[in-house]
């Protein structure tokens, strides 16, 4: 099983914490993932920037870099002309960052449409009391400032799953408000069910988050992962 390979793998590295590395796992679990790739050398970023229709969004893969943007470490809308220098721009901002990072290299991703989405987000962490913990809240400032968030202990049947959206004060920006047509709740029913499922399958998965979890009327991807691993 592909899952099974990917955090089997995470073993043998110096560090318990995955980045976008991951996003295979999320691919195991029928979890959509804009079409991208991750290279690591500047000519194979343009190929990749090729195989994408329109603009794209470039960030750096390092397990020891989680927090991408701080560190400019994600540039979103790059036109293909520009791939190149935004490639060595972002190896040598985050060399300058943290020196001794492992640099596994740059992901080249399709950009999602945040225009008619919404950023929510998947979490999970365990609670020593309650066990995994699943988490779903609106991602970007309104998790942060509002503490929009709700919890559920896994596994999450689809009634909680469904309850959790509901739950949220912000759910109205989800369903229609401000003239923007509602977003596809039963494709984010669904990734809150997925999540639980690998986090129940896979105990040595601590924490996880997708952040964000890009929510648009036609579907749900997940652009960005990371996880802690015992
Ligand atoms: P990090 O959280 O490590 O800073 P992210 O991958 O979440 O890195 O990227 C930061 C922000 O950039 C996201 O919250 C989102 O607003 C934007 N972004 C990232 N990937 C995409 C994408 N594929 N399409 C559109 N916007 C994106
Ligand atoms: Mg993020």
């Amino acid at each position: 099983e592909r899952a099974r390979e990917i955090l089997e793998r995470t073993k043998e590295r110096e560090t318990n914490k995955l980045g976008i590395e991951a996003m295979d796992l999320l691919d195991a679990y029928g979890i959509p993932t804009p079409d991208g790739a991750i290279v690591s050398d500047k000519q194979a970023a343009v190929d990749a920037a090729k195989e994408i229709e329109g603009n794209v969004v470039m960030k750096i893969v390092s397990p020891d870099i989680l927090h991408k943007s701080d560190i400019g470490g994600v540039e979103v809308n790059v036109p293909v002309e520009e791939v190149a220098s935004t490639y060595d721009d972002i190896i040598s901002r985050a060399r300058n960052y943290q020196p001794d990072a492992n640099i596994l290299g740059v992901q080249v991703q399709e950009m999602a449409d945040l225009d008619a989405g919404t950023e929510t987000i998947v979490g999970m962490n365990r609670d020593p009391q309650f066990g995994p913990l699943v988490m779903f809240g609106l991602g970007g400032i309104f998790v942060e400032v509002l503490e929009d968030a709700t919890f559920r202990v896994a596994p999450v049947s689809e009634g909680e799953a469904s309850e959790m959206i509901d739950e949220i004060d912000s759910a109205p920006l989800l369903r229609g408000a401000r003239g923007r047509d509602p977003v596809d709740e039963d494709g984010v029913v669904e990734t809150i069910q997925r999540i639980s499922q690998l986090v129940t399958d896979f105990p040595q998965i601590l924490e996880l988050d997708i952040n964000p979890l890009v929510a648009t009327p036609d579907g749900v991807e997940a652009v960005d992962i990371r996880a802690t691993i015992d």
